[in-house]
C-alpha cells in the first residue's frame, strides 16, 4: 500500500499526464449502459443499498454457478483481498510467488507481522506450483496464486493449476486471484471457479476494475465457501461498502457484452502495437495475458520512470531475478504511441 500511496503522490505532482499506463486501468469504460444506471439510480442513493447489492450477488452467483451465500462483494477486490490476509495471518502462514501482487506486503497494516513462505517463480516466469506443494505445511493456512500474474502477465496451465487446487485445497485455502482473467484467452475454462462449485477450499477474487473499467467505482466480489465467507465477513465490511450506484452500474455492465467484445478487441491491438514498438527497438517482453506487459530494461528502474514522467507517461518498474523490468499497462492507441515516443527518448 505504501507504494500505491507513493505512486498517487507522484500522480498527482505530475505536471500533465498524456498517458496513465502504470495501474493497468481501462481507458475505454466505463460503459454507457454503465454510467447510464448510475445516472438513473443516483437520485435513490439516500437509501442503504441492500437491495441493489442483493440483485447483484444474485446475478454474480447465477453468472459463475455458485449460490448467492457463496458471493461476498467488496469495494474493489483489495479489500477482499486485505481481509482474506488477516484471516489467514491470524490462523497461520500466507505462502506465495516471490514476485507477484502482493510479494511486497509481509506486514500486516497495524503493524503486526504476516508470517509468509516466498516461493521463487520457475525459469520461464510460472508460478512454481511443484515448489509450493513441497513447501506447504500444516501451519500454511492461505496459498495465494495471482492468475494471470501480475506484474509478469504469465498465466498458468488451467489444468496444473486445477490439479494444484485439487491437491492442496484439503491442506490450505488456495486464493486465486484472477483480477485479470477475462484477458485470459479462455475465461470461463481458465477460472478455478469450478472449485468452488465442487466444494473445495478455493477462494476466489475477481474485480470489475479491470475488462469493465470500475477502478473508480469500486466493485469486488469473492466466490468461496459459505464457511469461509463468513469468516472473511470478520474482517471485512461483508458488503456493506458498495454503493447504491456503483451495484447498479456492475447489473448493467455485466449484461452490456458488446461493450466487453470491444475493450478486449481494443486491447488487443494496443498490446500488438506495443509488442511491435519493443521488438523494433530490440527489447523483448513477456506475453501476456492481461492488460500489461512486462519487460526488461537495461537501466534502474527508478532512472527510466522519472524519465517518462518528465515526458508525461506514467509506467512502473520492479527488480527481480537480478533483472530491471517496466510495466506498462494497455492503453488506448494514443496512449500506446505517447509511451513508444516517450520510451524511444528515455533510452536514447
Ligand atoms: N489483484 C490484482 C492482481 C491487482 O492487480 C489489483 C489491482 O490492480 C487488485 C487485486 C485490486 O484491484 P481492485 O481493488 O481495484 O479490485
Amino acid at each position: 500500500r505504501e507504494l500505491e500511496l507513493a505512486h498517487e503522490a507522484m500522480l498527482a505532482a505530475a505536471p500533465q499526464i498524456k498517458a496513465r499506463l502504470s495501474s493497468n486501468e481501462n481507458p475505454w469504460g466505463p460503459s454507457t449502459a454503465a454510467i447510464k444506471a448510475i445516472s438513473d439510480t443516483a437520485p435513490k442513493s439516500f437509501l442503504y443499498a441492500g437491495p441493489v447489492t442483493m440483485e447483484l450477488r444474485k446475478a454474480i452467483a447465477e453468472m459463475n454457478g455458485v449460490s448467492p451465500d457463496q458471493v461476498l462483494l467488496g469495494a474493489g477486490s483489495s479489500e477482499l483481498l486485505m481481509a482474506s490476509l488477516l484471516m489467514a495471518g491470524a490462523k497461520g502462514k500466507v505462502m506465495m510467488a516471490e514476485t507477484c501482487y502482493i510479494s511486497g506486503r509481509d506486514a500486516r497494516e497495524d503493524g503486526a507481522t504476516m508470517p509468509t513462505i516466498k516461493v521463487p517463480l520457475t525459469k520461464d516466469y510460472q508460478y512454481d506450483l511443484d515448489a509450493m506443494d513441497t513447501r506447504l505445511s500444516a501451519d500454511t493456512s492461505l496459498i495465494y496464486i495471482c492468475n494471470p500474474n501480475n506484474p509478469t502477465g504469465v498465466m498458468l496451465p488451467s489444468a496444473k493449476l486445477s490439479s494444484f487446487c485439487d491437491a492442496a485445497s484439503p491442506k490450505s485455502t488456495v486464493l486465486v486471484d484472477e483480477a485479470y482473467i477475462d484477458y485470459a484467452p479462455n475465461p470461463a475454462t481458465d477460472s478455478m471457479v469450478e472449485h468452488v462449485r465442487k466444494g473445495q477450499n478455493v477462494l476466489i477474487l475477481r474485480t470489475l476494475s479491470k475488462l469493465h473499467g470500475f477502478a473508480g467505482l469500486r466493485i469486488g466480489y469473492a466466490l468461496g465457501q459459505p464457511a469461509t465467507l463468513k469468516e472473511l465477513r470478520k474482517y471485512c465490511s461483508g458488503g456493506f461498502t458498495v454503493s447504491t450506484t456503483s451495484a447498479a452500474a456492475a447489473i448493467a455492465s455485466f449484461k452490456d457484452k458488446a461493450f466487453q467484445e470491444m475493450v478486449l478487441k481494443n486491447t488487443a491491438e494496443s498490446k500488438k502495437f506495443l509488442y511491435d514498438t519493443l521488438k523494433s527497438m530490440d527489447y523483448t517482453y513477456l506475453p501476456s495475458s492481461a492488460n500489461f506487459v512486462l519487460f526488461p530494461i537495461k537501466v534502474k528502474g527508478q532512472v527510466l520512470l522519472q524519465k517518462m514522467m518528465a515526458e508525461g507517461v506514467s509506467v512502473r518498474s520492479w527488480f527481480f531475478d537480478q533483472q530491471n523490468w517496466c510495466r506498462v499497462s494497455i492503453g488506448t492507441m494514443d496512449e500506446m504511441k505517447a509511451f513508444k515516443e516517450a520510451f524511444a527518448k528515455s533510452v536514447s
